[in-house]
């Protein structure tokens, strides 16, 4: 799956230090008996979509291990009206006892039946749910639509199932539907037949591979599709007839990154037809259903020439990270979900390659760094957790769907692959892969497996770093001799958390010098010092592709300072950027030694290097900058850092490279949300009427970034204009843009109107806490959107489905005092959100951390300021 709203905080959110918004959603689990195995189910589905029901009748074969006179497996929300047994020759009717907390139904029948094989012959009946999970209904204005989400455990709301991820089976589906209508399942369609009634088509697809309950899918409408072909794969994108026109962008990358993973996997792609179809109600980004991904529409659809770099960006990853699901998860799936990161952390990591192969010039390298750079931030809290960490109830589950499983996962398989080297991590992972088809498999499987084709020690690396909670600071001394010092200890942001001594880690750490090429060394818990090359401009972290925190000797950070631009790439200034900002976080570093750094990179041609940048210095405004006359005087330090880089720019051009479309949108922002610029505030005002009027007239990336700082500043008028936009619009990214939009205005009557809108049937629900929760990012805008929320809970409440109710807890945690800190924890311990009890821990400790920061950094960036040329 892909949970990450990326686009959303990136540019409305101008000041955070960093919330994560890739969050869980929920599951239970009650385990079942491994006695009974399932091996193929045969399930005919009839949804009613104006009744908001379906029909199901379904055989399951399976295999006994043991003689035994009940079955037991999952059934949640379903009514049964028959179930019968038929093994050793005999049929037998079973009695039903239903299970609603264990999410189970148990069969039992009068006599035993005995080991081997046998067929459970179930009719029953479901309703389509609005709830986004299982089989639900999705509305447009036109019509209903009945579609499936079934990870983590809702496969079991569609169909009685053996619901886990190691039952693994084949499944031959039949939809039941409307003549006029089609429908999507896992394999193409094998044969459709008129009937059994009039008026209805009876589709049925090829069985399917053996694979887990929660990749089965069914769609049902009346979807259009833009077909294609890759290495003999039927490939298609399809949508509501109304956004057809917005799908060749997202086939042309599809079929890029086929050819892509066939090559680099060395196995084909296994099924006969690949489906991407953006669905009109999704609660997250996407799924990976095999052979069937489903998508929000805004992570699907757009129009290149109207789209901004960074909606690009998104679609195109969110298409390579489904897609290389299809072998990790889909082909070979983790024994249990304790190893979610096997999925959701390869999918991370492996879906940059295409992308940077396909486009170049978008500096994916960068990103990743910046990716990086973020997850460091999330594992240095307390509440941070491994990478595997137990997961047998519901809860527990819940958590491992977040920025562990996704980020730091990732992180670690690319400086493990930046230690083996690209070539020999490929043959490892093909070796782990190919050992595992259409079966299970745990992390020691792929650690074993890298371990044995590289000959290098790569299970007491990954053992180390998956199995800790964590992460390392490695403290360097001067490298004289050949050798450098290095002490590892657990970093965490708070100075006032002591870590424990003995946690250590296992890790490739590569140097560089002005002189000397990249080179790695193995630190182990018991290192002391290691080889170092010996040439000026020592760097610890060469290529920004080591999972730790680095701090230096003040000699060797003040050379590294003065040379940032020229001995550094464009990743090792985001990570030295990354590790500046950290050892401010731990009162190491102050306030002013970040903005000095920044100074530094400020002409940076590099746009991902001028965000990392900024970010810092956003949050330096946002948090540590409470006082107004320190607030007044970072902002005149913005306009004279940064406006000379934005000048240099010029107008935008046609030839502009999107790097440098990027890079001008981001000074922009800088210039105009917290440097204040009043030349940029009304040229943001000019271009973003323009940008309204007619998109393709202005470059997309600044035409947005115009609108954002306009919306900041706007008026009735400009609302108005936006809510039109939202409403009229059918370019699913033009849309979501205007709607994020409303909910930034500063103005209180208009945010008061952003939130009673959130609220009406003109916002989905998929969108609608996630609308709610944007004002709380806001300084001018979070007290009233507290309260709203407060005020508005049994409303707000409704729409809160585990993911939305996670982003909305999560953004509390920007709150910086201690009276929002009392106010958030008292709220929350009277009204609950399901599943959300980790993200209100997260959210207070965030308060905590900014207090503390506030307190520790406020009296130095004063001396700083002070300290500053007078303009
Ligand atoms: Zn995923």
């Amino acid at each position: 799956m892909n949970f990450c709203r990326t686009r959303l905080t990136r540019t409305i959110i101008a000041a955070c230090i960093c919330l994560a918004l890739c969050l869980a959603r929920p599951a239970s689990a009650q385990r079942l008996s491994t006695s009974v195995l399932p091996q193929h189910y045969a399930l005919t589905l009839t949804p009613d979509l104006k009744a908001a029901t379906f029909q199901g009748v379904e055989s399951i074969d399976v295999t006994l291990a043991q003689p035994q006179n009940f079955i037991t497996l999952n059934a949640v929300d379903l009514a049964f009206q028959s179930v019968t047994v038929t093994a050793g020759g005999k049929t037998q009717k079973a009695e039903v006892t239903l299970d609603p907390l264990k999410e189970q139904a148990s069969f039992s029948f009068p006599d035993s039946l005995p080991v081997g094989k046998a067929t459970l012959s179930i009719r029953y009946t479901g309703i389509l749910n609005d709830k986004l999970r299982g089989f639900y209904l999705s509305r447009t204005a036109r019509r209903n639509y009945a579609v499936t989400q079934f990870e983590s455990t809702d496969a079991r709301r569609a169909f009685p199932s053996f619901d886990e991820p190691a039952f693994k089976a084949t499944f031959d589906i039949k939809l039941v539907i409307d003549a006029a209508d089609t429908a999507i399942s896992n394999g193409p369609i094998l044969r459709e037949t008129p009937g059994p009634t009039p008026g209805k088509h009876t589709l049925r697809f090829l069985t399917t591979p053996k694979m887990s309950t929660y990749l089965v899918a069914f769609l049902v409408g009346d979807f259009q599709c833009t077909s294609g072909a890759q290495d003999s794969v039927a490939i298609r994108v399809c949508a509501t007839p109304d956004k057809v026109a917005f799908t060749p962008f997202g086939l042309d990358v599809a079929e890029y990154v086929l050819h892509y993973y066939n090559t680099y996997f060395g196995i084909p792609y296994p099924l006969k037809k690949l489906d991407l179809i953006a669905l009109p109600d999704f609660e997250a980004g996407a799924m990976e259903n095999f052979g069937a991904i489903t998508y929000r529409e805004t992570d699907l659809l757009l129009d290149p020439k109207t789209a901004s770099l960074s909606a690009k960006k998104d679609v195109a990853g969110t298409i390579a990270h489904e897609m290389a699901h299809q072998w990790f998860g889909d082909l070979v799936t983790m024994q249990w979900w304790n190893n979610i990161w096997l999925n959701e952390g390869f999918a991370t990591w492996m879906a940059n390659k295409p992308i940077a192969a396909m486009h170049p010039d978008w500096n994916i390298d960068q990103d990743v760094a910046a990716d990086m750079d973020n997850t460091l931030n999330i594992d240095a809290q307390p509440t941070t957790r491994a990478i595997r960490a137990k997961a047998d109830t519901r809860e527990e589950i819940e958590q491992m769907f977040d920025g562990i499983s996704y980020g730091k996962a990732s992180d670690v398989l690319l400086m493990v692959e930046n230690y083996l080297g690209p070539e020999t991590f490929r043959k490892g992972v093909h070796n782990y892969l190919a050992a595992h088809l259409y079966a299970n498999a745990t992390a020691e499987d792929f650690w074993n497996a890298q371990t044995a084709t590289s000959h290098k020690p790569v299970d007491k690396i990954m053992d180390s770093l998956v199995a800790q909670p964590g992460e390392p600071l490695l403290t360097f001394g001067e490298p004289a001799g050949g050798k450098v010092a290095v002490a590892q200890k657990r970093f965490f942001l708070s100075p006032s958390i002591q870590p424990d001594r003995t946690q250590k880690w296992t890790l490739p750490v590569c140097f560089k010098t002005a002189t000397d090429e990249p080179r790695c060394e193995l630190v182990t818990p018991t290192t002391s010092s290691v080889n170092a090359p010996a040439g000026k401009l020592f760097f610890a972290n060469a290529g920004g592709k080591g999972y730790y925190r680095s701090a230096y000797p003040p000699s060797v950070y003040a050379e590294l300072l003065a040379h940032v631009e020229t001995g550094l790439t464009p990743t090792e200034r985001i990570s030295l950027l990354g590790d500046e900002w950290a050892q401010v976080r731990a009162n190491k570093a102050s306030a002013g030694d970040y903005l000095n750094l920044t100074a530094a990179v400020r002409a940076d041609p590099n746009a991902a290097v001028i965000d990392s940048a900024v970010s810092g210095v956003n949050a330096i405004y946002a948090y540590i900058a409470s006082k107004p006359e320190q607030k007044a005087a970072l902002s005149a330090w913005i306009r004279s850092t940064f406006s000379p880089a934005y000048a240099s720019l010029g107008q935008p051009a046609a030839a502009d490279s999107p790097n440098k479309r990027e890079l001008r949108a981001n000074l922009f922002l800088v210039l105009g949300i917290n440097g204040k610029d009043p030349a940029v505030i009304s040229q943001a005002r000019e271009i973003a009427e323009k940008y309204i009027a007619d998109p393709a007239s202005v470059d997309p990336s600044l035409g947005q970034t115009a609108l954002s700082i306009a919306a900041h500043n706007g008026d009735t008028a400009l609302f108005d204009k936006l809510q039109k936009v939202y409403e009229t619009s059918v370019d699913p990214d033009v849309k979501e843009n205007a709607l994020g939009l409303l909910a930034v205005f500063q103005n209180p009557n208009l945010e008061l109107r952003s939130l009673d809108y959130a609220l009406t049937d003109k916002v989905r629900s998929q969108d609608a806490a996630i609308q709610i929760a944007i004002p709380l990012h806001g300084d001018a805008t979070r007290d009233m959107a507290w309260r709203y929320i407060q005020s508005h809970w049994s409303a707000i409440q409704g729409l809160l489905t585990p993911e939305l109710g996670n982003i909305l807890v999560s953004s509390t945690g920007s709150f910086c005092t201690a009276d929002g800190r009392a106010s958030v924890q008292q709220f929350f311990a009277t009204h609950p959100v399901a599943s959300a009890d980790q993200a209100v821990k997260h959210a207070l400790e965030h308060i905590d951390g900014c207090i503390e920061l506030r307190a520790l950094q406020q009296p130095q960036l004063g001396a700083w300021i002070a300290a500053q040329p007078k303009p």
